[in-house]
């Protein structure tokens, strides 16, 4: 029989199982709060279990663990990406970024994406799996374990498509803002999609709170399709409506990605184009000057940005340049992963 995936059980769950099992029921909350407040990466850490449910407990449950592969620390503004090996010998990025209010952590949600966006690294090397909520968790729980700091926010934006792995990322969701686990308010939680609408569509009618980001990238549905093949499947007037429908029904602003690239979508008539499809919608436009990718030959740079900034500026639109984090550790996400993974391969090792 295979071991159960103990963090991705919600506290009702384990309780269900714990009882199950022929354990007391309140057994299960000191479980959990192991696992989600102390961060416990083994049944042998939790001290108040007798040996003997610690036994039982490993003979039933499996704590799915992540192994830091490699580790690259900026000297310039004290932001860390890590490389994590799955239990299967995959791997995911994570990263660690420093701001005034606190440090927040960008998280993947699969192993490489189906996406296809053309300036993504992430989606070069194809879809390998979705992760597992608890494979989302211990990307936090591992960082905090490392850096021994406190994470105050998380950004849905490393490898994957949230919205392609709805199901997991719920859940996710609903571990991680457990009051009895890790406690983390949704405000602090930010969701990035490339455009999933129906997928949008069902999260706003959860109501839960949390920060949706829309990669939008292009205002007009022949380049946008050119660059981000979902436009194919759901056009931008579909996703603007589905934004609108999120911000009516969660009270929250959206904010637009838009990966400023030069000869693409960096002109004024572009951000004309921006502004008319965005007027008046409860927002903010995000600019990132777009990060080269070994095999594209996209390319920007923070002028471009900036001047793009202005034309939105110049006709209303609230938008601001990303800051640029770790540029001495920059690996455009999903370039680690795939690198490693290269490695894997030529030393025909299997795990
Ligand atoms: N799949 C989700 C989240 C992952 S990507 C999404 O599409 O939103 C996080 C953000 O980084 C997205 O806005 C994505 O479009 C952007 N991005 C990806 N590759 C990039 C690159 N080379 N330069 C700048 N932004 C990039």
């Amino acid at each position: 029989m295979e071991k159960i995936d103990i963090l991705s059980l919600t506290l009702p769950e384990l309780e269900m199982h714990i009882q199950e099992i022929g354990e007391k029921k309140f057994r299960a909350k000191q479980i959990f709060q192991w696992l989600h407040v102390k961060h416990a990466d083994s049944f042998d850490k939790m001290s108040n279990i007798s040996l003997s449910l610690r036994t039982k407990l490993d003979e039933y449950f499996c704590i799915k663990l992540l192994n830091i592969e490699r580790k690259l620390e900026s000297s310039i503004d004290n932001t860390v990406k890590y490389l994590y090996r799955l239990s299967d010998g995959m791997f995911v990025e994570t990263v660690l970024m420093e701001y005034n209010h606190g440090l927040s952590l960008c998280v993947s949600t699969q192993v490489g994406c189906k996406m296809g966006c053309k300036f993504c690294a992430s989606t070069i090397a194809g879809f390998e799996r979705n992760l597992l909520p608890s494979e989302i968790l211990q990307q936090i729980y591992r960082t905090e374990n490392d850096t021994g700091k406190k994470i105050s926010g998380i950004v849905l934006m490393g490898i994957g498509e949230p919205l392609d792995n709805y199901k997991n990322v719920m859940r996710f969701l609903e571990l991680v803002s457990c009051p009895d686990g890790y406690g983390l308010s949704l405000r602090h939680v930010t969701l990035s999609t490339c455009g999933i609408v129906p997928k949008i569509k069902q999260l706003a009618e959860k109501k839960l709170g949390l920060t949706l980001s829309v990669s939008l990238h292009c205002p007009d549905d022949n380049g946008r399709s050119e660059i981000m093949p979902i436009n194919r499947t759901y056009n931008i007037k579909e996703l603007i409506e589905s934004t609108k429908d999120y911000i009516e029904k969660t009270g929250r602003r959206v904010t637009y990605e838009y990966a400023v690239i030069d000869g693409v979508n960096s002109d004024r008539k572009s951000a004309e184009s921006l502004a008319h499809l965005i007027k008046g919608i409860n927002c903010h436009v995000n600019l990132i000057p777009v990060n080269a990718v070994k095999e594209r030959e996209y390319k920007s740079s923070r002028e471009s940005a900036v001047r793009f900034m202005g034309y939105l500026t110049d006709m209303g639109i609230n938008a601001t340049v990303r800051r640029t984090l770790g540029s001495d550790i920059e690996a455009a996400c999903g370039q680690l992963r795939r690198e490693a993974a290269k490695q894997t391969e030529k030393s025909g090792e299997v795990n």
